[in-house]
């Protein structure tokens, strides 16, 4: 597989075309930014944990039917995938109140919800990527109803199959974002899952074991990241 030109980077990673049209890499850096990129940093061997964490999600993911854009992990920063074309929205499931669930209904952190709550934001740095509902994103013709509908069965499975797998390994599945993208017609899971986009407590003690401890300079945070790495590696 031969890499050429790089074609996107973004906060956390670079994406850079092959010889293969429907093939793309991309590349984890060390580089963490949050709220909106106001606060930005350094993870030491953040990239390269998130690389191999996201590849054993989206291995675990295909072994039980979800279509993800994974193909292989390529080296410890480099996961070749499918070139989709990524769906404008930010796909948040909340299992308990945390982050801006939190600052928004003045919920206290750790609340167990009475239902698990399904969000959309409009992925729009720009605008701060705000909030939206599904009529939101058919107006603006961000996704089409039966896409809509393909995302939001997708992502209450994904729910169900992260949090048994975090439960497993001793750790409890707070919250996470999604974003999927289209490919050949078909709608499949895309970007990363990892400490970045999840929010990840051990269990028992509620120790933070993602990016939380970055936002709000906790400490040990490349630790974090290395647990979460070899519980999932074990
Ligand atoms: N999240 C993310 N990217 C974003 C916004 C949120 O990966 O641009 C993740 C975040 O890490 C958390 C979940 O989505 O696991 C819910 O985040 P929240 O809406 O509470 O916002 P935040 O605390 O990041 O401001």
């Amino acid at each position: 597989m031969e890499k050429r030109n790089r074609i996107y980077e973004g906060k956390a990673k670079i994406v850079y075309l092959t010889d293969d049209p429907d093939l793309v890499i991309q590349y984890f850096k060390d580089d963490a930014t949050a709220f909106n990129a106001a606060k930005r940093g350094t993870v030491a061997e953040k990239g390269i944990a998130n690389n191999r964490i996201s590849s054993k999600m989206f291995e675990y993911l295909e072994s039980n039917g979800i279509h993800t854009h994974f193909v292989k992990r390529l080296s410890d920063r480099e996961m070749l995938i499918k070139k989709v074309q990524i769906v404008p929205l930010e796909v948040i499931i909340r299992n308990k109140a945390a982050g801006t669930f939190c600052r928004r209904y003045g919920a206290e952190e750790g609340l167990k919800l009475e239902t698990t709550v399904f969000e959309l934001s409009y992925k729009r740095d720009d605008l701060g990527d705000p909030l939206i509902n599904e009529y939101h994103a058919l107006a603006l013709k961000l996704a089409t109803e039966e896409e809509i509908k393909k995302i939001k069965d997708m992502t209450f499975k994904i729910n169900e199959l992260m949090k048994k797998f975090f439960d497993n390994l001793g750790l409890e599945l707070i919250d996470f974002k999604l974003e999927f993208g289209r490919f050949k017609g078909d709608i499949i899971l895309a970007d990363e899952i990892s400490p970045d986009t999840c929010r990840i407590w051990e269990k028992g003690t509620g120790r933070k074991l993602d990016k939380d401890r970055f936002r709000h300079d906790l400490g040990d945070i490349e630790q974090a990241y290395q647990e979460v790495l070899s519980r999932i590696e074990k």
